[in-house]
């Protein structure tokens, strides 16, 4: 996986891309936190094989738990937002799903079952430049973790910088 904290600043940029005028703290906390979810599978690796459907980058990596996360989310907080769920329903499910393609660029770890529950095959983009992050947060505080972390700076935050200024732009072009 990036950390947990390049997942969520994934989400923070993608939701530049959604976000409606002065959205509440909200908006921004679940989509961060749709982001890292996934990850609560690792806590499984005690019980369950990483390579079961249950088991690490399993189903809570896909693109339907994806879905079932966004729209459980929305039912709890975000059922009177203006205009309509659509927009927070269609931010959470891309913030939940990016965690899986962006753990899908890693170089380590296990496959991401992004289609399950339809196949469990794992799967992996054929360009994978993230350094995987360590599981331990003590690990992820050595050598080995600042390399990780400035391959993440590099293959995520930075393009997620470019994403937030071009919403910016197109925003402020609009409102001209
Ligand atoms: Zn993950």
């Amino acid at each position: 996986m990036p950390s947990i904290f390049t997942h969520a600043a994934a989400a923070l940029a993608l939701g530049t891309a959604f976000r409606a005028p002065s959205p509440p703290a909200r908006f921004w906390v679940a989509g961060a936190l749709c982001a890292v979810v996934p990850d609560l599978d690792a806590f499984a690796l005690r019980w369950v094989p990483y390579d079961h459907v249950l088991g690490h980058r399993g189903i809570t990596h896909s693109i339907a738990f994806a879905a079932v996360c966004a729209a459980a989310v929305v039912a709890a907080a975000f059922r009177s937002w203006p205009g309509g769920p659509a927009v927070p329903l269609a931010y959470l499910w891309i913030a939940t799903a990016s965690h899986g393609l962006l753990d899908m660029f890693t170089d380590g770890g296990g496959g991401v079952a992004l289609l399950a529950p339809f196949t469990d095959e794992r799967l992996f983009f054929p360009w994978r430049p993230i350094l995987v992050s360590p599981m331990s947060a003590s690990r992820f505080f050595t050598e080995r973790g600042a390399r990780v972390f400035a391959s993440e700076l590099r293959w995520v935050w930075l393009p997620c910088a470019v994403l937030v200024v071009a919403c910016i732009a197109v925003r402020r072009r609009r409102q001209r």
